[in-house]
């Protein structure tokens, strides 16, 4: 079930020309809608850019906000980026807040690596499978190949480091 503009709109605060998401993020604060079992976590900008534009999204683009408020899903306010774009204006609009963060993204980049944000996105992408979300829309939302998905939800990439005794791990760090 595909939602129509309205409902989606009508989960929105509206702000001049800007609808700002009121329900449910990722931890990145990507709005996000669950349309049926099988289909949960869903990118709602995606959703609302496939809905206005005859063309759809180009595969491996993000769609993000131009107005730069993380939670706008307006259709006035989407564009379609590269990775490398995407990253460019998220470090801008303060997506990502520490100065860590913003140097490792960068760091990323440099190495050409196929997730925008390492281990984080990896587990968002295993959650997203966890869920129930079909594989090319988890390689579409993260701009990788339905094979790198599977890698990574097979563990075969990206692999969780396993920390057995991490209550004493915690403690000394
Ligand atoms: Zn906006």
């Amino acid at each position: 079930m595909i939602p129509t503009l309205d409902l989606l709109y009508s989960r929105c605060d509206e702000v001049g020309n800007c609808r700002l998401w009121k329900q449910a993020c990722t931890a990145q604060g990507l709005p996000i809608i669950s349309l049926s079992a099988k289909q949960r976590g869903m990118s709602v900008r995606r959703i609302v850019y496939k809905l206005t534009h005859e063309r759809g999204v180009i595969a491996g683009r993000f769609v993000s906000p131009s107005c730069g408020n993380m939670k706008c899903i307006s259709e006035h306010c989407l564009v379609q980026r590269t990775r490398s774009e995407y990253m460019i204006a998220a470090g801008r609009l303060g997506a990502y807040s520490s100065a860590a963060t913003t140097a490792r993204l960068t760091r990323v980049a440099r190495s050409r690596s196929k997730l925008a944000n390492g281990i984080e996105s990896a587990r968002e992408i295993r959650a997203m499978h966890a869920g129930g979300a079909p594989l090319s829309e988890i390689a579409d939302e993260h701009g990788i190949t339905v094979s790198a998905v599977w890698k990574i939800v097979k563990n075969m990439m990206w692999r969780e480091v396993i920390v057995t005794n991490s209550v004493f791990n915690q403690r000394t760090t």
